[in-house]
């Protein structure tokens, strides 16, 4: 089994940097690190392809960025494809998802792709499902468990009441939630491992995209206003009569927790 990972590269949560005040978009000229988000994916892809099988990471990012990808590799992904280019600045969510489309495509042969629900920065939620209609592919959204079965791929997936059992046939594109599996941390043999494993760096004429469809020219979407997100509302405090526990149970009862 063959599987592809989308593995996004981010501005360190810790430190992330500033907007730039003209385009309102994320400053990404620090380094960048693999998304946790990404890094479930990642497992989940090795765990499926076990030793036959091999993981292929493809990556949209600036400047050549490949330390994200290190970290995926030195887990035990076998190589990436990297796209970078000066073009892509601005590009919106659709118009990532077709330069991640075609970098799939170059990969090679694959039976699965990942990726994750959602990125930790831009967290739109979209490019997967973008990337399985610019496939044709069929694609599964929030997997908390997925499984092969001969040509099919299983998924449980994650619902407000619980989960859906869903079946889809291969190859499809399946979006993983936090939770999958468990990530494993490189080991520091993988470490030294990923430093020799191939990166194909390929910009937009390699993967035959037109730079005037990409980046700011190409970008259906435009970003109108950031604003401060609301501080967050004090919370409720329960003094325990006795009979606390009641009203605990019934507060997550609501909120559909249990
Ligand atoms: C007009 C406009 C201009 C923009 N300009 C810029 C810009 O100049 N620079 C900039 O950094 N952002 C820019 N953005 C934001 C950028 O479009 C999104 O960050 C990007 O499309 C990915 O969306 P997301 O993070 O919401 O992905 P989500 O849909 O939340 O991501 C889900 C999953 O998809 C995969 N994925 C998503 N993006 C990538 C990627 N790049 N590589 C590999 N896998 C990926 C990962 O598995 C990820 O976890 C712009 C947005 C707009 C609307």
């Amino acid at each position: 089994m063959n599987v592809v990972v989308c593995v996004k590269q981010i501005p360190d949560p810790a430190d992330p940097g500033a907007l730039d005040p003209e385009s309102k978009t994320l400053k990404r000229d620090g380094k960048l690190i693999l998304d946790e988000s990404d890094s479930y994916g990642v497992e989940m892809a090795l765990q499926l392809a076990g030793d036959s099988g091999e993981v292929t990471l493809v990556s949209m990012a600036p400047n050549g960025e490949v330390s994200g990808l290190r970290t995926a590799l030195a887990m035990g992904a076998a190589k990436a494809v990297l796209v970078s280019d000066d073009a892509l600045k601005g590009s919106d969510a659709l118009t990532t998802a077709k330069v991640l489309a075609k970098a799939i495509e170059r990969a090679g042969s694959y039976d699965l792709i990942l990726a994750a629900t959602e990125s930790s920065d831009g967290y739109t939620g979209t490019v997967p499902e973008q990337i399985a209609e610019v496939l044709g592919l069929p694609s599964v959204t929030f997997a908390k468990a997925v499984t092969i079965d001969g040509t099919t791929v299983k998924v449980d997936r994650q619902t407000e009441a619980g989960y859906d059992e869903v079946t889809c046939p291969l190859p499809a594109l399946v979006s993983v939630t936090a939770g999958v599996v468990e990530p494993r941390y490189p080991s520091f043999k993988g470490i030294m491992a990923a430093k020799s494993k191939p990166v194909d760096q390929v910009t937009v004429a390699d993967l035959g995209l037109d730079a005037a469809n990409v980046g700011w020219a190409g970008a259906g979407q435009e970003i109108i206003e950031v604003a401060q997100a609301e501080a967050r509302q004090a919370g409720e405090v329960i003094e325990d009569d006795g009979e606390a526990f009641n009203r605990v149970v019934g507060f997550l009862s609501d909120l559909k927790i249990i």
